[in-house]
């Protein structure tokens, strides 16, 4: 793809929209509220390195959502090849496949899958490239993604193939990072935007609890529990999930 000029990149206007514009109990750090037009079904996309990130990470976001009348996608870079000890790359894909395939009809999410290796996610041209297309094709009017500072190397190559995407897509969609694990996994993460999920969060969990061979129980217990806690407190509410929104001036180039 040929770089625009400066010119052209200063006259692109990118996303306006936010996670307001989609009517869900949100606390923002956005100055207006702009409204979807009501003529248009439109879609938000969910992208995580693998099964249960998008879950964990903003499972009570995407039931919102979903409740609300957008067509939410789940996508996974991986099938988790290779997150269970003792199984073999295709036994553990064929297991996690199924865990998030239950974790969405809970949701109320479509799944997709990628065709990244767990563990083995790879930065190259035709990743960049596959990325592109595919968001290209479904194109959506949001999109939440790990956010970059992560320990986890796949949740960071995640991020920088959805950033890579936007910037060629001149920004046509918002976009917003999420956390997981907070303190082990993401860091550095200072939230623009919360979401109440106090009221889908029973059902979040349902649906996070289908990672069965990823002892998701503990990872609660540990980790998601005390942020949703955390992040509900933030805005004085019960339970929350909290977002980085991506803003970007519109000069900047790639
Ligand atoms: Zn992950």
């Amino acid at each position: 793809m040929k770089n625009i000029s400066r010119r052209e990149a200063i006259k692109v206007a990118g996303s306006t929209i936010g996670l307001t514009a989609f009517g869900l109990p949100v606390y923002s750090s956005e100055r207006k509220a702009e409204r979807l037009s009501p003529d248009k079904k439109h879609k938000v996309l969910v992208i995580g390195a693998h099964p249960d990130d998008p879950e964990t990470g903003c499972g009570g976001t995407m039931i919102l959502l979903a409740k609300a009348g957008y067509e939410v996608v789940s996508v996974y870079l991986t099938r988790g090849e290779a997150g269970i000890q003792g199984k073999t790359h295709d036994e553990a894909a064929q297991i996690r496949t199924a865990e998030a395939l239950k974790a969405c009809e809970i949701i109320g999410a479509k799944p997709v899958f990628l065709s990244q290796i767990d563990g083995s996610c790879e930065i190259t041209a035709s990743r960049y490239q596959e990325v592109l297309n595919f968001i290209k094709k479904e194109n959506p009017e949001l999109v939440l993604t790990h956010w970059p500072v992560d320990s986890h190397r796949d949740h960071r190559i995640c991020s920088s193939l959805v950033y890579d995407a936007w910037l060629r897509m001149n920004r046509n969609f918002a976009l917003y990072y999420f956390e997981v694990e907070s303190g082990i996994q993401t860091e550095n993460f200072a939230p623009t935007d919360f979401v109440d999920i106090t009221d889908v969060r029973d059902e979040k969990h349902k649906a996070c609890y289908c990672h069965v061979s990823q002892h998701i129980d503990e990872a609660f217990k540990e980790s998601h529990d005390m942020m949703e806690q955390f992040r509900g407190l933030q805005i004085r509410r019960k339970y929350g999930e909290a977002f980085i929104r991506h803003d970007q001036v519109p000069t900047a180039m790639f």
